[in-house]
């Protein structure tokens, strides 16, 4: 049975954590970037989508990162908040944030802290430092 119009109850706002200054805040739950309200730095907050190689210096948000199997991450530094999973590549000095999952094919080279990685039978990790079970970073 469909429900009527499901986004009633949906949350108007959701929490975020600043990734520059560790500002605590709501944003409009369907926000893509703000501006947080006490840096004033721009923040990107949304779930992100790699599906081609992508080039960042530093790459952040507070949402989840899914990176497709033709998709390739290329940065100095990685941050997603809620996570991310891994079926193409990632190459960067270093991630922080949620769990790991790297799917089989996946390809990570980085350093990384995260609270839990799945490692998927087929996907490789080349030369990188993790610590796993660390306090969510930034608490
Ligand atoms: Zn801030």
């Amino acid at each position: 049975m469909a429900r009527v119009k499901a986004n009633a109850k949906a949350p108007a706002t959701r929490p975020v954590r600043c990734y520059h200054c560790g500002h605590e805040h709501e944003v409009a739950a369907r926000a893509s970037r703000v501006s947080c309200p006490k840096c004033a730095k721009s923040l990107r907050v949304e779930n992100v989508t790699i599906r081609t190689t992508e080039g960042w210096q530093h790459f952040q948000t507070c949402g989840r990162v899914t990176i497709l199997a033709k998709g390739k991450l290329v940065a100095q530094t990685v941050e997603a908040q809620l996570g991310i999973e891994v079926r193409g590549g990632l190459e960067a000095k270093s991630y922080r944030g949620g769990p790991v999952t790297l799917k089989k094919n996946a390809v990570w080279r980085g350093d990384c802290v995260a609270p839990s990685i799945t490692v998927e039978p087929g996907a490789r990790v080349q030369r990188s430092a993790f610590v796993i079970g660390a306090a969510d970073p930034g608490r």
